[in-house]
């Protein structure tokens, strides 16, 4: 069966061709007709040419109907709308085959755009590395997507404070509006004194650190408590520190986390944990998805991807928008 599916030819630059799926289904595999698929800062990698070699497909985040079922496959009906974790990226299609023991099904009512599991599965382990207990002081630095998302959770979650930080005072309003008890903008007030008078002195338990930006690490460690301060780097990072502030980070004893997906140990157990916080409106990305693309599209939704023009938070692609 043909499918239309994109491929970065060069780098910069994406085109929509037919391809051939595999003729014979595994037995353990979903024919999905992919419904939306989510576009990921991490795949600028190779819209930039510093990860992989051109030809190749994109698209990791996918959400499709399930069309055909492998032979030993039991956990589902056709009909049913998944999303997971993929063998390959080839998520911007029309069709894609996926194992079906890397899928979750995606509760009725949630919107295929709205049901993305791996960016979600990536929460999931910021929140592991977070670990949040009682009473703790928490503080989110970069209210993106993730940013967002990790708030979301962490919301109910009986903490003293649940503090934003953000330049954007959009994203702080988002951030607020989804459990945020508290924001700073850094911009207009010094955050680490306002982190001092909103937990009393106590400073705090944890930080994710979210902007992706390596001069904030070493604000994330002055806003830490003394004494097992958890600071957690969600973001990806393109270049090295230029300086880590070690003195800061031996005065209070801090420990530095990077929850990315090796953290997990067990990446699927994650997926499960995301999708059942979705499916219950824990995760709620109604807000979040800014902008939507038909796989026609495909240039320009890695164009905003890149460029973010105003008001881009989360793009996703929708083959047949
Ligand atoms: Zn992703």
């Amino acid at each position: 069966m043909l499918t239309r599916r994109a491929y970065l030819i060069e780098p910069g630059k994406l085109e929509v061709k037919e391809t051939e799926l595999k003729l014979q289904l595994q037995h353990d595999e979903l024919l999905l007709e992919v419904l939306a698929c989510g576009l990921c800062t991490w795949e600028l990698n190779h819209f930039q040419g510093r990860i992989g070699e051109a030809p190749m497909s994109l698209g990791h985040e996918f959400v499709g109907k399930i069309i055909e079922m492998g032979s030993s496959v039991s956990s589902f009906e056709p009909g049913d709308v998944v999303t997971g974790l993929p063998g390959a990226l080839d998520g911007f299609s029309e069709y894609m085959t996926v194992a079906a023991k890397n899928c979750e099904k995606i509760a009725p009512g949630i919107k295929p755009e709205h049901a993305l599991g791996e960016p979600l599965k990536c929460v999931v382990t910021v929140l592991r590395g977070a670990a949040p207990e009682a009473g703790d002081y928490g503080v989110v630095i970069g209210a993106g997507p993730m940013g967002i998302w990790a708030v979301q959770a962490l919301a109910g979650n009986s903490l003293s404070a649940l503090i934003a930080v953000d330049v954007d005072e959009e994203k702080l309003k988002l951030a607020a509006q989804y459990g945020a008890t508290h924001t700073i903008n850094p911009a207009t007030v010094d955050t680490v004194e306002a982190i001092r008078e909103i937990t009393r002195g106590h400073m705090a338990d944890f930080v994710i650190e979210g902007t992706g930006n390596t001069k904030v690490i070493n604000d994330g460690i002055k806003m830490l408590k003394a004494g097992r301060g958890r600071l957690v780097l969600m973001s990806s990072y393109k270049s090295a520190a230029e300086s880590l502030d070690v003195v800061g980070m031996v005065e209070r004893s801090a420990e530095i986390r990077v929850p990315h997906p090796g953290y997990s140990l067990n990446e699927q157990d994650d997926l499960r944990r995301a999708v059942q916080l979705l499916n219950k409106g824990v995760f709620r990305l109604e807000g979040i998805v800014s902008h939507k693309f038909s796989l026609d599209q495909i240039q320009l939704a890695f164009e905003s991807l890149e460029k973010r023009p105003a008001g881009y938070l989360k793009g996703v692609v929708i083959p047949k928008l």
